[in-house]
């Protein structure tokens, strides 16, 4: 079927929650994607920082494949070797000691907001419940993820928001320092924020946050759905940062694509999560771990933290360059292959005529063109990239 038959048929069946574009993808390898009239594009976007090892990395498709043939889903009930040897690999490459399963980011940041309060609840009674997050976060569409989140179009037309949230700006410690009262239990930020524009906080701010934790004994929770697996150019972001957290959430790329999220957390705190406290049916199934299990481990054995460096550096490199250039660039910031190009003019029109030219781009914020390519990408792709964006920007 031609993709102006799909877009037609998804008109009248599927529900409008997203702006999608005429795009209809049906095959997809490295950084490449064709859609159903068999025009290919470059992916830039990578299932907005998923398809961190491309698009059907080999060792991820064979893990499924062969899992499927199998065991695809059995309970949580039950012990899940999978599950068993994903959470070890985990906890060994992280500050974690234990690990909980789940199927999405937002489930991961819930898991963790419930471990939080349990926890906060259990050592220093009920009235300790509040999360302090940050102004222009993202961490989630579930009821208690959006009233984390500190963006106001997420949460308008749902009140009333689940109690217990309060919001300072990022990159702030004073504010955050403030904001402490004896109802605090936690603290829960983004290292680097994705959906708020690729904003890339002072060095400091986090240990300085680390340090308003522990005087406070507040715990702290990183949400490394979207800058964790080697987005950055480490496994996890908060490594650059020199501090570690309590808990940490995990899910976009965790899995190559197969859905997953994951709330890790230290010895102390996962002991308030006793059978029947939380769960989740499909967290965490053999299908998922499997693919979970290929991705970490090729992260690792690929060589995949050097490249992202590297070709991270030289992308910044190009985008500054470009700055010089052109006046509609006004600021250039990333860290690894996560990276943002804020603009003096509104990104869509950019988008739209990159997707014309076989460009797959992503705007956050309404000025901010975010690139989180594949981790695999190659200064071939990159240039190739680099081509299609500077032609946009000429004829601006
Ligand atoms: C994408 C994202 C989420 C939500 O993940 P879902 O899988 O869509 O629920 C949460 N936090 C951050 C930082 C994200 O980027």
């Amino acid at each position: 079927m031609k993709s102006s038959a799909w877009i037609e048929k998804s008109d009248k069946y599927i529900m409008r929650t997203y702006g999608r574009f005429p795009l209809v993808p049906v095959r997809g390898e490295g950084c490449y994607l064709w859609d159903a009239d068999g025009k290919k594009y470059l992916d830039f976007l990578a299932g907005v920082a998923v398809n961190n090892l491309g698009h059907c990395h080999p060792a991820v498709t064979a893990a499924l494949a062969k899992q499927a043939g199998e065991l695809i889903h059995c309970s949580n009930y039950y012990q899940i070797p999978q599950q068993i040897e994903l959470a070890e690999l985990l906890c060994g490459l992280s500050f974690a000691d234990k690990a909980f399963f789940c199927n999405s980011g937002a489930e991961a940041n819930e898991a963790a907001i419930k471990l939080a309060r349990k926890y906060s609840r259990e050592k220093y009674g009920t009235d300790r419940f509040e999360i302090i997050t940050a102004l222009a976060s993202f961490h989630g569409r579930t009821m208690a993820t959006v009233s984390a989140t500190g963006q106001e179009k997420v949460q308008k037309f749902f009140d009333p928001l689940l109690h217990g949230f309060r919001h300072v700006p990022f990159n702030d410690a004073a504010s955050l320092a403030a904001a402490v009262s004896p109802c605090t239990c936690a603290v829960m930020l983004e290292p680097i924020q994705g959906e708020g524009g690729v904003v890339v906080p002072d060095a400091g701010y986090l240990q300085a946050v680390r340090e308003i934790c522990n005087e406070h004994n507040l715990i702290l929770i990183f949400d490394e759905v979207q800058v964790g697996m080697g987005r950055t150019g480490k496994m996890f972001a908060h490594e650059h940062f020199g501090i570690t957290p309590d808990i940490m959430t995990l899910a976009k790329a965790l899995a190559g694509g197969a859905p997953i999220g994951a709330m890790l957390a230290t010895d102390e705190l996962a002991g308030a999560f006793t059978p029947g406290t939380h769960g989740s049916t499909f967290g965490g199934n053999p299908l998922v771990c499997a693919a979970g299990i290929a991705t970490v481990r090729a992260i690792m054995e690929e060589g995949i933290l050097n490249r992202t460096c590297e070709m991270g550096e030289y992308l910044v490199g190009e985008f500054e360059a470009l700055q010089q250039k052109f006046p509609a660039i006004k600021e250039v910031r990333g860290i690894g292959l996560m990276i943002g190009v804020e603009l003096n003019i509104a990104g869509a029109d950019i988008v739209k005529k990159a997707l014309e030219r076989g460009l797959l781009l992503n705007c956050a914020q309404e000025k901010v063109l975010r690139f989180v390519p594949p981790l695999i990408v190659g200064k071939k792709e990159a240039d190739e990239m680099l081509k299609i964006f500077t032609g946009i920007l000429e004829e601006l």
